[in-house]
């Protein structure tokens, strides 16, 4: 497994200070969730971690079993074991999801190590039953038509065939019915080991009712503003956010 630090990050958009000030260390085998109201900076922590080149950094760090993140290009971040599903994931027209994804497999693999095709075929039919997928959508390109719900499960396919160390989920339960966010819970559940950790971002608490985090973090105003159990997703879900604006005297 590996453990992932954020100190004291600060990051803005375009020299707007979105971020002021996050600390979060995700060890080992641990699920922590990030809730916090719209426009907080879910995303952008997210987008920030994975180096999207909008979001510039502009004090803090961030280090993965205590090497610089931030000075890794995209694709050595997904080498080194990090995986961001995006709230919104892209298109790839012309590059079907198989091959996307035996690429993503290889290129964290040495060069003359690839995954065997037939493996990698075997642990893509498994993985897509397991996930009730339709086993064409392999060859379709990569989220091309695919409906919201479509794409999120895609997304969690790509997570059990990469099997990163990190993985950073912005609100990968926005716009499923009950039976698309069963599978995606139970897909995300299935990867739970010493050797994985994960980073759930969202703004209900409904996700959290299927997948148990150890630690829940309330982001507001670019920072973490309250950690705790599930008991503090279970409380956000009852009363919303007003109450901890209060407890801290945030006025907006
Ligand atoms: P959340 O995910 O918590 O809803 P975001 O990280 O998406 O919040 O947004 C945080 C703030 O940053 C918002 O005020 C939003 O308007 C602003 N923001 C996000 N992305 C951009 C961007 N590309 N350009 C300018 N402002 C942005
Ligand atoms: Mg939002
Ligand atoms: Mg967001």
């Amino acid at each position: 497994g590996s453990t992932l630090v954020l100190k004291d990050l600060h990051v803005s958009i375009e020299d707007k200070e979105i971020l002021k000030g996050v600390n979060l260390e995700i060890k080992p085998g641990e699920f922590h969730a990030i809730m916090g109201p719209n426009g907080a900076g879910k995303s952008t922590l997210a987008s920030a971690i994975m180096g999207h080149p909008a979001y510039e950094v502009t004090s803090g760090s961030v280090t993965l079993d205590g090497q610089d993140v931030l000075e890794m290009e995209v694709d050595e971040r997904a080498k080194a074991g990090l995986f961001l599903a995006m709230q919104y994931p892209s298109e790839i027209s012309g590059v079907t999801n198989a091959d996307f994804i035996r690429s993503s497999i290889n290129a964290r693999r040495e060069e003359g190590n690839e995954i065997p095709l037939m493996q990698f075929i075997k642990k893509l039919d498994k993985t897509m039953e397991y996930l009730e997928m339709d086993l064409n959508m392999a060859q379709r390109y990569v989220n091309e038509g695919f409906s919201g719900g479509e794409k999120k499960r895609n997304e969690i396919l790509q997570l059990m065939m990469l099997e990163p160390s990190i993985a950073i989920l912005d609100e990968i339960d926005s716009g499923l019915d009950i039976d698309a966010l069963k599978v995606v819970a139970k897909g995300i559940n299935s990867m739970r080991s010493e050797d994985f950790s994960c980073l759930m971002i969202t703004h209900y608490q409904r996700l959290l009712n299927y997948i148990t985090p150890d630690y829940v973090h309330v982001m507001m105003n670019g920072r973490i503003v309250k950690s705790g159990g599930p008991e503090l997703a279970k409380r956000l879900e009852e009363e919303g956010y007003e109450w901890i604006k209060e407890e801290l005297g945030i006025k907006d």
